[in-house]
């Protein structure tokens, strides 16, 4: 038993061997400290790591913050975690105030929070009441959602270790815990008030301190200062357990989330220099390339690691998962959070520097992504992987590591400037065929050839059989288009797009450099391609170019124009029963947004049916990799185009149309490989507006060119 004295608040408990005020501040300060320490300790390998400048456009970052943290904008794309998310974090923040006021208040007995002293001050406390039964519930919710529905993206497959439930639900159980006994606190204070005829106000009528003061109202005056008294310090001692037990798992992204947020990348399409601090020019300086070791990485993407709430959304979107490779991004993560948990240990000194592949991380995970950024577009914490998938790549091509099914493909880059190891002179012939006559031979820009716009081919569509129909479409098209346009011809090289994903850093820049300088001397004042991997490489990895645009971008503004105009898709029989359905290509789509144009366009055809792939625009499903995957053979139970082929199938086309060359390399397999030959087919974008465009100039000539193109779609 003890003594209260004076008003009502557990700093007045006196009969313990010391009084309550100096207990409660002693463990206020004990939790602090502890905090402070903890959380320095996981600084340590932040201070360690590589350079990662992230502090321009500070108020384009606030905006981040309001809207991906604060705003919580990406959480509702998983409709029922989503809410339950932000039910919880919109409770946590409602409930800061309180928590710290309680936590005052057991040294500081008349403590009123800054702001709650006047009339706002009941409304909040009635907010407050309601939030945390709310949140309470929520945990009820989110443990039963755990233990008994199971969702399947929480699972952790028994290569990537011990399943994470215990722990969840142990967390779950603690912020319960801290409900209850904030509620407790908050209804015998109540209770206990009221018997001693100080106070007639009850708690917000139904919620949970409402329901324990009901519950308690009659008990003792003395029992209720002692259930105030105990809440109170269950309530500190949880508060502060939990304070101080985050940052060793999952509930670490609580403090590190903001600035991760904050500090996240701004630009998509993007991959990280070498080195931040060393520039392009100097690489030659640095004697190791890439990720090797865990200090290798940059601050940054060791904040992702402590940032990652572990919701498995990045994995469930991963095609890379989906098709059985050894890779589920979620645990490229999970797995190095627990390695520099246990190499940077809160007690002890750090005990690092040995090396990821091989130990951490084996080379086939690091291999098996196709750079698809599904992941990213899902993370609603914006954890980055790219950047570091392909610094982990670089690490491993600076230590001679390359799969042997590449080995070939980069050497006839480096010598031919393109992966099939074809004569450079033979780039342009795919542009002298016949059918190309009709609308004139395409320009190849020379000092005498001048044009002012080029089309940058690259090198699939310039050396692939199949493909070289797109770069014939496009050259047909921009010519009926009336663009005065050339080619490089022999004197483009591969754009180096996959090369640079793919960790060969230095063979990208020379192939930059060749490129860069043949375009800038060509003197065209714009670029066009009908590659997104070009594009992507154009617009985002080179410098000081004209401006770049896909295709797609060109038939969308010249349709919107009144330019392009189409004949009705019923001219051609074939037409008669095609649904047509767009895949939205990885480096158009989510790296660079380009999702209405090439949908607008199909859909100002006359009588073209078009559905649409439930996973599509930004959660579109990745083909199989463009570039250099083409050349990789990974290890998985199915590949993805069939999957997407499926997807397609479900959704009742029968055409899928693309607008990127490595798209219809991997469809069109995938369409034999998933025995739908005769029912499926795919086709260029490209393709479908040659063949439904009007040109004036071509009337003449359009019976042979129909002829050559009723192949197309089927
Ligand atoms: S980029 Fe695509 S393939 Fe790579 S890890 Fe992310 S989702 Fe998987
Ligand atoms: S990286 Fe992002 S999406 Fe993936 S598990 Fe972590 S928080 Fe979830």
């Amino acid at each position: 038993m003890w003594t209260v004295v004076g008003t009502y608040s557990p700093v007045n408990v006196v009969d313990w061997l010391v009084p309550g005020r100096n207990l409660f501040l002693a463990l206020q300060v004990l939790g602090v400290a502890c905090f402070i320490y903890i959380v320095s300790k996981r600084m340590v390998p932040l201070l360690r790591a590589q350079a990662d400048p992230r502090f321009n456009r500070p108020l384009t970052r606030l905006g981040r913050v309001f809207k991906f943290w604060l705003g919580q904008w990406k959480h509702p794309r998983y409709r029922f975690a989503g809410t339950l998310h932000i039910v919880i974090f919109t409770g946590f923040l409602l409930l800061a105030a309180r928590a710290f006021s309680v936590l005052i208040v057991g040294v500081s007995p008349t403590f009123v929070m800054p702001g709650l002293s006047g009339r706002f001050g009941p409304v909040y406390e009635t907010l407050t009441d309601y939030s945390a039964t709310i949140v309470f519930l929520c945990m009820v919710v989110a443990a039963v959602r755990r233990l008994v529905f199971k969702p399947v993206r929480y699972a952790v497959p028994a290569k990537y270790g011990k399943g994470h439930t215990t722990d969840a639900i142990f967390l779950l159980g603690l912020i319960a815990l801290l409900m209850a006994a904030d509620s407790l606190f908050s209804a015998s204070r109540f209770a206990g008030l009221a018997q001693a005829g100080q106070s007639a106000e009850s708690p917000a009528f139904l919620s949970l301190p409402w329901m324990i003061e009901i519950a308690i109202a009659s008990m003792p005056r003395t029992a209720l200062w002692g259930l105030n008294v105990g809440a109170y310090l269950v309530h500190a001692i949880t508060f502060y357990f939990l304070l101080c037990y985050r940052p060793f798992g999952i509930q670490f992204h609580v403090e590190t989330s903001l600035f991760s947020i904050y500090f996240s990348k701004l630009e998509k399409g993007t991959v990280k220099p070498v080195r931040w601090d060393v520039s392009d020019d100097h690489l030659d300086q640095v004697k190791s390339f890439g990720v090797k070791t865990f200090e290798d990485f940059t601050w940054k993407h060791i904040l992702d690691f402590y940032s990652c709430a572990d919701c498995g959304r990045c994995a469930d979107n991963c095609p890379s998962n989906a098709v059985g490779r050894p890779l589920a991004p979620r645990f490229l993560t999970i797995k190095a959070r627990d390695y520099v948990f246990k190499h940077y240990p809160v007690l002890g000194k750090p005990n690092s520097g040995n090396p990821l592949v091989g130990n951490l991380y084996s080379e086939d995970e690091i291999w098996s992504c196709t750079t698809c950024g599904a992941c990213e577009e899902e993370c609603p914490l914006l954890v980055e992987y790219i950047d570091k998938i392909v610094d982990l790549r670089r690490g491993m091509i600076d230590d001679g590591n390359v799969p042997q099914s590449l080995q070939k493909p980069l050497k006839a880059l480096e010598s031919r400037g393109n992966p099939y190891g074809k004569m450079e002179k033979k780039r342009g012939d795919w542009a002298k065929i016949p059918a190309l006559q009709t609308t004139g031979p395409v320009k190849v820009l020379d000092a005498k050839n001048g044009a002012d716009t080029l089309y940058f081919v690259d090198s699939i569509t310039s050396y692939d059989d199949r493909m070289q129909s797109i770069g014939r479409a496009t050259a047909r098209i921009l010519s009926g288009l009336g663009k005065n346009f050339g080619i490089l011809g022999a004197a483009e090289k591969d754009s180096g797009h996959e090369v640079r994903r793919f960790g060969e850093e230095m063979l990208f820049q020379s192939l930059r450099e060749h490129n860069g300088e043949a375009i800038k001397e060509s003197g065209v004042t714009r670029i066009v391609t009908s590659d997104p991997h070009a594009y992507n490489a154009l617009k985002h990895d080179y410098k000081d170019l004209p401006p770049v645009e896909h295709i797609s971008q060109v038939l969308a503004s010249e349709a919107r124009a009144g330019n392009l105009r189409f004949n009705s898709v019923e001219q051609w029989l074939e037409n008669k029963d095609r649904v047509y359905t767009y895949h939205d290509p990885c480096y158009l789509g989510r790296h660079n947004q380009v999702y209405d144009d090439p949908r607008d366009v199909l859909d100002s055809i006359p009588g073209l049916k078009r559905v649409e792939m439930q996973r599509s625009r930004d959660r579109s499903f990745c083909c199989g990799g463009g570039g250099l995957m083409l050349f990789y053979e990974p290890k998985e139970e199915q590949r993805m185009g069939v999957v997407r082929v499926h997807m397609a199938a479900e959704a009742g086309a029968n055409v899928i149309v693309t607008a990127c060359p490595f798209c219809m390399v991997n469809v069109e397999d995938a369409i034999k490989v998933a025995g739908l030959e005769g029912k499926m087919s795919v086709v260029d974008l490209t393709e479908v507006v040659d063949q439904h465009m009007v040109r004036e100039v071509r009337e003449k000539d359009v019976t042979t060119e129909k002829l050559e193109l009723t192949n197309i779609g089927g």
